[in-house]
């Protein structure tokens, strides 16, 4: 298993304050993709004397660190998750903001292939669908 993000940020040399150490945990905790206000929310229900600012401040150099992967699914706003997390896509339902994640082999191997046809090993990728829920009368 991997480390935690704490021990990660600790073997990166951050110093770790109690209120670094209260995002780090909700950060641990979360298994959605939480914008800065949303683990400000969590965080200031652990410590009400944490700020906003100290959120932001604290997202971004974990973020620097390689320690949080940023994402924006189509509204603008920064949502982290633990980079560490197993590879995976984003489906984003444009009705609810729900974000389903997934991973398909068909899509990996295709990836794979257009890389390799246009000369590349492929390294990473990004994909994100948007979507509406399909009504139940439409499916058939
Ligand atoms: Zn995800």
């Amino acid at each position: 298993m991997a480390d935690t993000i704490i021990q990660r940020c600790e073997a990166s040399g951050l110093r770790m304050t109690e209120q670094r150490r209260i995002i780090a945990r909700v950060l641990e905790d979360a298994r959605d993709h939480p914008d800065v206000d949303e683990l400000f929310n969590r965080a200031v229900a652990i410590d009400a004397a944490i700020s906003i600012a100290t959120v932001y401040r604290t997202v971004k150099l974990f973020e620097e660190a390689g320690i949080l992967e940023r994402h924006e699914f189509g509204d603008g706003r920064a949502r982290y998750e633990d980079a560490t997390r197993d590879h995976h896509d984003h489906l984003i339902d444009m009705h609810s903001g729900d974000v389903i994640e997934f991973v398909d082999p068909d899509i990996e191997a295709l990836q794979e292939k257009i890389a390799q046809k246009l000369g590349y090993e492929l390294r990473g990728h990004r994909l994100e669908l948007y979507g509406v829920p399909i009504k139940k009368s439409d499916k058939s």
